[in-house]
């Protein structure tokens, strides 16, 4: 049967989308497992990237912006508002016009990638860039988000937990069993916070029993190093990393961030821009996955972790790519020249491409 999306898909495991909020839907989910066998061998691991950059705005936001925007219309919004780093408000301005509702959206001037931008604009959501930081914007917007018909949608909307938590359900039908460690970048925290519950809700539904593998992962969040306020344990007042989407100084699901890896007996440890952009590079190069910077964050841990001998011998690891690299090809040209144009002519081209 042809896949119906998030809302659809899962809806009796959404326990807090009311039950008769229509499926706001793109399609969303349904993202590829990709085996990484290159990148794994230089773990000592197998090796799986969540590629959730395939979903229809090209991030993860989508999984939990179709819930919470299917909520918002069954309980009579006219309008969303989010907070963004850029990927929430590509996500909430495609499902808001795709339900009809208005979409305001406020950012820190300067800090969004061009394509995430965009995508806000061309779907027809109102812009509103501030002189603060991704926290100032959320500050403001939690505020307009308690104005009369108007729905708040980054992740502290408990249906954007809901709809995220799914990915932990397709990873473990993927894999036949449930991974023994889970690693992803961590900004606002929202996304470790979902797929904890996920794997917690799949294991009391007895989803996972008998599977090989442990009941649980062991959770692994990654944090910029200028961006790191969970590992430091205090707020970071002006986050600073090239990881645009994690640049978060104090994350509204800090504690949900801390369950997951205690429970879990994981980890949340960080990674520095340089350390980021090589494993965006490497999952670039030797993998042909092109995803955005701050999704390498978790790999970039991996290899951190590899190096010092911390990544058990032949784990099953995924990691979750949160964001599609074509958001941000800025990025690119300023690792990698442009060549210059040469002749019209076969040998000069031929000779240039040493064949
Ligand atoms: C939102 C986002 C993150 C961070 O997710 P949180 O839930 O805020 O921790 C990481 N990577 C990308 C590409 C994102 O868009």
């Amino acid at each position: 049967m042809a896949w119906r999306g998030v809302v659809d898909e899962f809806r009796g495991r959404l326990s807090r989308l009311p039950a008769d909020a229509p499926a706001i839907t793109l399609l969303e989910g349904d993202t590829p497992l990709i085996p990484a066998p290159r990148l794994g061998a230089r773990i000592g691991a197998r090796l799986y990237l969540k590629f959730e950059g395939m979903n229809p705005t090209g991030s993860f936001k989508d999984r939990g912006m179709c819930v919470a925007v299917s909520g918002a219309v069954a309980t009579g919004a006219s309008a969303v508002v989010c907070a963004s780093t850029g990927n929430t408000s590509a996500s909430a301005a495609a499902y808001a016009c795709r339900a009809g509702l208005r979409c305001g959206v406020v950012i820190p001037d300067g800090n969004i990638a061009l394509g995430k931008l965009a995508q806000a604009l061309i779907h027809g959501a109102t812009v509103i860039p501030i002189e603060g930081n991704f926290d100032d914007a959320l500050t403001i917007a939690r505020k307009l988000g308690e104005l009369e018909s108007v729905a708040l949608v980054n992740s502290v909307n408990p249906l954007r937990i809901e709809g995220q938590k799914t990915v932990a359900f397709e990873i473990i039908d993927a894999l036949g069993r449930v991974p023994d460690v889970h690693v992803m970048p961590v900004g606002n925290a929202g996304n470790i916070t979902a797929a904890w519950l996920g794997y917690t809700e799949a294991v009391e539904a007895y989803e996972t029993a008998g599977l090989d593998g442990p009941d649980r992962p062991a959770m692994w969040g990654a944090q910029a190093a200028g961006a790191a306020p969970i590992v430091r344990g205090e707020a970071v007042a002006s986050p600073q990393t090239i990881a645009t989407a994690i640049r978060i100084g104090n994350p509204a699901s800090w504690q949900g961030a801390l369950d997951a890896r205690d429970s879990s007996g994981g980890t949340i440890e960080s990674v520095t821009d340089a350390e980021i952009l090589a494993a965006y590079r490497l999952l670039a190069d030797t993998e042909g996955v092109f995803c955005e910077p701050a999704s390498a964050a978790g790999v970039a841990l991996l290899l951190q972790k590899a190096g010092r001998g911390e990544v058990p011998a032949d784990a099953v690891i995924v990691a979750t790519l949160t964001g599609h690299g074509l958001k941000d090809p800025d990025r690119v040209v300023q690792e990698i020249a442009v060549p210059d144009a040469v002749a019209p002519d076969l040998e000069v081209v031929a000779e240039r491409l040493g064949l």
